[in-house]
């Protein structure tokens, strides 16, 4: 643990030099990112692969891609960003010049879960990079094969003091946590969160949190069905619905469950053919543990699709259940797998009462045509972000902040979010020495009123 506090040391020394201050050398770094990730993409599938069974269209698209997609934007604008933004001042402030510099914090470390393991590892990377700071990552220990392939790609691609990667589980972790971080980042489970933020209070030191929550789908009765059902089939069950923005449940009006349910069906056939469990392609759940708590959510309600499961190969069905209620288990804490409970609702704003009651959710979806119910579920209900008429595809927008709200996080990133979250906002006035108005000098009532 002694090497983890020499590394931080040697980071802050070299954040300390103001190597990382300069455009060209955060351009660098970004440009060895993406060379490391070209070279090494084949093994990046094959890690993938062996940690979750990736295929590598999705592995591309989710993972790979996701990252070439956030560099690129990044490369592109990060010298807009880096520029002093000019702010006005009120008339009392004649003479003076004011603007916000953006700051790097420092040295910061980033923790990142196992569901995504290269793209939550490295897509914080990219903006603490390019607002100036210097990184360590701590990947997930149970994407194990991903893990030491980013440690190895890292430590050939950069220097440690600059960049660095630490492997291993809570142990490490919390020897990390020990150490003074100028800001830290966290990727994972709203309990671990809690603990995070608990560790970073000690040195005063800034968070995001990026965490889970059961986040809705509500598909009201004049939603396009059969859309909504493959867009619903394909947020869910892509990664195994090992994602943490998946639609946790559906609320769906009662009138149009029966029809809803046969285009989940007819969809899900489409996507992952008629036997799912033999589709090479199809994600396998992380670990025995996570299989066994997923496969008792099983006997809740009503098995309505899928249900089955391969134990040898951690595999479950896309599966639906119905007839379940907020009592069973699958409806206590997010799923985060193949399990779509379905629930019904007679009323949208009975929905909106109930939602209103429980854990603000990482993610909200809404299904139906009429603009106004549209507009009151978005202003109605607060969540992390969300989307009408579709599921996950908020997220890959760069100019949309993604995080989490109340329990299921704080911050957020993407593109420029992720400049912003990774730098200070430096108020600087420049006042003139040409000239001197009195008026804050006046004393009693006027100066105050100038405060
Ligand atoms: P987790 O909280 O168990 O672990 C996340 C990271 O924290 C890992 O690197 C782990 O080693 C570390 N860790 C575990 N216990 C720790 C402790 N006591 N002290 C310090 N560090 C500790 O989460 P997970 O199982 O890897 O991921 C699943 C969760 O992450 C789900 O809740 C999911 O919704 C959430 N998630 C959120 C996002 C997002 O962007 N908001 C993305 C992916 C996953």
């Amino acid at each position: 643990m002694g090497q983890i506090k020499e590394l931080v040391q040697s980071q802050r020394k070299f954040f300390l030099s103001e190597a990382t201050f300069d455009y060209d050398f955060r351009i660098k770094q970004l440009r060895a990112l993406r060379s490391m990730l070209e070279k090494y993409e084949k093994s990046i599938y094959q890690a993938l692969k062996q940690d979750l069974n990736k295929a590598q269209y999705d592995a591309f698209t989710t993972e790979i891609g996701f990252v070439y997609n956030e560099i690129k934007h990044t490369e592109k604008h990060l010298k807009e960003w880096m520029k002093d933004e000019p702010v006005d001042a009120p008339v009392t402030h004649k003479g003076t010049k004011s603007f916000i510099r953006k700051e790097p914090y420092g040295v910061t470390l980033i923790i990142a879960p196992w569901n995504y393991p290269l793209q939550l590892t490295l897509a914080p990377a990219i903006g603490a990079i390019a607002a100036g700071n210097t990184v360590i990552v701590k990947p997930s220990e149970f994407s194990p094969s991903t893990s030491s392939l980013v440690a190895k790609m890292i430590g050939e691609t950069f220097d440690p003091k600059f960049f660095a990667v630490v492997e291993g589980a809570q142990e490490t972790s919390e020897a990390l946590l020990n150490e003074r971080f100028d800001y830290i980042f966290f990727t994972g489970s709203t309990a671990v969160g809690k603990i995070i933020m608990r560790e970073a209070s000690k040195h005063l030191t800034p968070v995001t949190l990026e965490l889970g929550g059961k986040s809705p789908a509500i598909i009201d009765k004049d939603a396009n069905l059969s859309l909504s059902a493959k867009r619903i089939v394909w947020g869910k069950y892509t990664n195994a619905g090992q994602t943490c923005v998946a639609p946790d449940y559906v609320y769906v009006h009662h009138k149009i469950k029966d029809k809803l349910l046969k285009e989940i069906k007819k969809q899900i056939t489409s996507l992952y053919s008629k036997k799912p469990l033999e589709n090479n392609d199809f994600v396998r759940i992380i670990n025995e543990k996570h299989f066994n708590r997923l496969s008792g959510y099983l006997s809740n309600g009503k098995v309505a699709i899928g249900g089955n499961t391969d134990p040898e190969q951690l595999k479950i069905e896309p599966t639906v259940l119905e007839d379940v209620s907020w009592d069973d288990p699958v409806m206590q804490d997010e799923i985060f797998g193949p399990i779509l409970p379905v629930l019904t609702f007679e009323q949208l704003d009975d929905v909106i009462v109930d939602l209103k009651q429980r854990e603000k959710p990482l993610a909200l979806y809404y299904f139906g045509e009429k603009e106004k119910k549209q507009e009151k579920v978005m202003t109605s209900l607060s969540f992390g972000g969300g989307c009408i008429n579709d599921t996950l595809y908020h997220l890959a927008n760069p100019n949309l902040p993604f995080g989490g709200v109340g329990s299921s996080g704080m911050g957020g990133y993407h593109g420029k979010h992720s400049f912003n979250t990774f730098s200070h906002q430096k108020s600087i006035l420049k006042h003139t020495t040409k000239f001197d108005l009195p008026l804050r000098y006046g004393g009693g009532k006027l100066a105050l009123s100038v405060i």
